[in-house]
């Protein structure tokens, strides 16, 4: 990725985008900033959307009725995460795979890990194809694992896990995923009231393995499918 950057034709439209976030108080952490400049979100859209990539809104995914998150939205579910070097991730609803490959970057910033750390699991087929064919294009392929299939429930094989992201909104946290959360782990769920209102939940389990849940705040997520979703 490192020497496509000279030649990367949207790159002062990205530093752009991050130093807006920045000015508006929305990235802090330098690691989140350096992600954001690092994975090129042109690659991640749908072909049809390049032209819109750095601006701040979602975009469609194709025909799938599903959408790549703003870029504000990323940065601040990141900072809320914050993720360590070395950290297990695991990430419900992989989508275009953008917001999985900010977060390897996070866990590795060389992204040559023996092993995957990104555990990102998506329902949809054809988004998981997508998302694949963009992480081997760009590189992402040792250090993220995608997985098919119903990520409510989580991803039992790899836990526990010290983050765990969800990008779709649930009627309430899945029991399964704080199960699968590490003692001292970070969880960052879109949760939907009765009332159609949704706010973005932050649930840090301490290392005795209780549970604290704080409110970061209004928020629009395409709701989440399968056993623990609508
Ligand atoms: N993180 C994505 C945005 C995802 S939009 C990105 O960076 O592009 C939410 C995604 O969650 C959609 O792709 C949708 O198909 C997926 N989804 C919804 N319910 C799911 C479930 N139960 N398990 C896994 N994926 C789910």
């Amino acid at each position: 990725m490192g020497e496509t950057v000279g030649r990367d034709p949207f790159l002062e439209k990205r530093r752009r985008l991050v130093e807006r976030l920045v000015a508006e108080g929305i990235v802090k952490n330098e690691r989140v900033r350096e992600a954001m400049l690092r994975v090129p979100r042109h690659e991640f859209v749908w072909p049809s959307q390049m032209e819109h990539a750095y601006d701040d809104i979602p975009l469609p995914l194709g025909d799938t009725g599903q959408t790549i998150s703003a870029p504000h939205m990323v940065a601040i579910m990141n900072e809320l995460l914050e993720v360590q070097i070395g950290d297990r991730i695991l990430e419900v609803g992989t989508g275009s795979g953008y917001h999985a490959a900010t977060l390897a970057v996070l866990t590795c910033p060389s992204l040559d890990s023996p092993s995957p750390l990104v555990y990102t699991v998506e329902i949809n087929s054809s988004l998981v194809k997508f998302a694949e064919s963009n992480f081997v294009r760009l590189g992402f392929s040792r250090v993220i694992r995608v997985i098919e299939g119903d990520g409510s429930k989580g991803y039992p094989e790899a836990s526990p896990y010290d983050r765990i992201l969800v990008t779709a909104a649930a009627p309430k946290i899945p029991p399964p995923l704080i199960e699968q959360l590490k003692p001292g782990g970070r969880m960052v769920i879109p949760v939907q009231s009765r009332f159609f209102e949704q706010n973005l939940i932050l649930l840090e389990k301490d290392v005795e393995g209780r549970v604290r849940k704080s409110n970061a705040g209004p928020v629009i997520f395409v709701p989440l499918r399968g056993d623990y979703g609508f």
